[in-house]
């Protein structure tokens, strides 16, 4: 794996794929700068060598057409704070106007060009695109993760000019180096925690990961189809009728495999989809009519805590409760908990892809895990098993 590590830039002009989509305010301020400093250790080791930086990204979704309350150039200041440098901007991703940028740019310099998906042949992956692109750099970094998963001009196709010039960026590997871990290398036990809303979102996570993993602790609504499955009474919690074959299918799959699932024993029933609704603990296989589980409950969560605690490498995908809601966020918060006393006693803990970056992020777990993925759609389409196109490409 050719990481940033093996090029040296001295001379170098490096054209970079970061992902700077961030969240901006009314008056354009970035609310949230993660994302660039997640970005800033490959830009700093390309300054160091004494090479020059092209920054490209996306910011928001214009589809294709030019749209001022997405420029980049709101980004500009922030990224100069973070990084320690003033960072110049282009009004144009390509063209005469972006090459001759990159042609004044001086070494220690970094450039960041305007937004990518300003133009529609991003997005569709367009090859004369990427290789107008390809004209803004000698080598190229591809650090965004969050969208390695798209085949689009500056994340996939424009790898193709850079046949040996081309590399992954620190975020990059890291990212790659954690789902690793979880699928490949990891010390065992290895644990897989999936929980969130439906079994639909993450039937293929499921099947991926049962050849990977000692055990797997199902949470969330996905719980009630499963329960409903096996002949239990779910009352009104959310449940997939269609998908109670297939949960069956799964169980039966992970008894072949070897794989220990564990579902929900007890949990938190409330008689509303409401954070002041009546609540009471019942077994998972006899909710009442009229009450649904929305949290996991006392007795499941010791079963999940001793689980958790004698793992060596551990994955969180989506929160175990409605976390969004006071009353029904402690499962969430104890799973986190856990996962935290097992990463101090040495397990690699990885959380990544939807909700569960926001659930960490809320409750203050974001240092207390080994490593939190910075790509929702990105790190779910890994944990399916999927090679993703920004990946391949590099690796070709
Ligand atoms: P996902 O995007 O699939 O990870 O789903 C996350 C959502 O699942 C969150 O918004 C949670 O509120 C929701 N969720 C978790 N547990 C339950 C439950 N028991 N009933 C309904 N929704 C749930």
């Amino acid at each position: 794996m050719k990481t940033i590590k093996d090029f040296n830039f001295k001379g170098k002009k490096a054209l970079i794929r970061v992902d700077f989509n961030v969240p901006l305010d009314a008056d354009f301020n970035v609310t949230d700068d993660n994302r660039i400093e997640a970005a800033k250790p490959t830009i700093i080791k390309i300054l160091e060598d004494g090479g020059s930086a092209v920054l490209m990204s996306h910011l928001g979704r214009p589809d294709g057409k030019v749209n001022p309350d997405l420029s980049l150039k709101h980004i500009c200041n922030k990224a100069s704070e973070v990084l320690g440098i003033t960072v110049k901007f282009v009004e144009e991703s390509t063209g005469p106007l972006a090459e001759k940028a990159v042609a004044e740019l001086k070494t220690g310099e970094v450039l960041l060009l305007e937004n990518l998906r300003f133009h529609a042949e991003e997005e569709k992956g367009d090859k004369n695109f990427a290789e107008q692109l390809s004209k803004l750099g000698d080598i190229y970094v591809n650090d965004a993760f969050g969208t390695a998963h798209r085949a689009h001009a500056s994340t996939t196709i424009v790898a193709q000019f850079f046949p040996e010039k081309k590399c992954f960026g620190f975020l990059l590997a890291k990212e790659i180096e954690a789902i690793e871990k979880v699928m490949r290398t990891g010390e065992k036990p290895v644990t897989a925690i999936l929980g969130g809303a439906k079994v639909s979102s993450k039937i293929t996570i499921i099947e991926n990961i049962l050849d990977k993993v000692d055990h797997l602790i199902i949470g969330g609504g996905m719980t009630y189809t499963f329960v409903k499955a096996k002949g239990g009474k779910v009352g009104d919690s959310i449940c997939e009728d269609d998908k109670m074959e297939l949960a069956l299918e799964i169980l039966d799959q992970a008894k072949k495999k070897g794989v220990e699932v564990h579902i929900p024993a007890d949990v938190l029933a409330a008689d509303d989809f409401n954070n002041n609704a009546k609540t009471k603990v019942v077994n998972s296989d006899e909710i009442p009519e009229g009450w649904q589980g929305l949290d996991a409950g006392p007795k499941t969560l010791e079963i999940f805590k001793e689980v958790i605690l004698k793992s060596k490498t551990i994955l969180w995908n989506g929160p175990i409760g409605v976390f969004e809601m006071e009353n029904f966020a402690k499962g969430t918060i104890a799973i986190g908990n856990y996962i935290d006393e097992a990463t101090q006693k040495g397990a690699f803990s990885l959380v990544g892809g939807g909700d569960s970056v926001a659930a960490v992020k809320q409750f203050g777990f974001e240092n207390k895990v080994s490593y939190v993925s910075t790509g929702g759609g990105a790190m779910l389409e890994s944990l399916e098993g999927k090679t993703l196109p920004g990946i391949a490409a590099i690796l070709a």
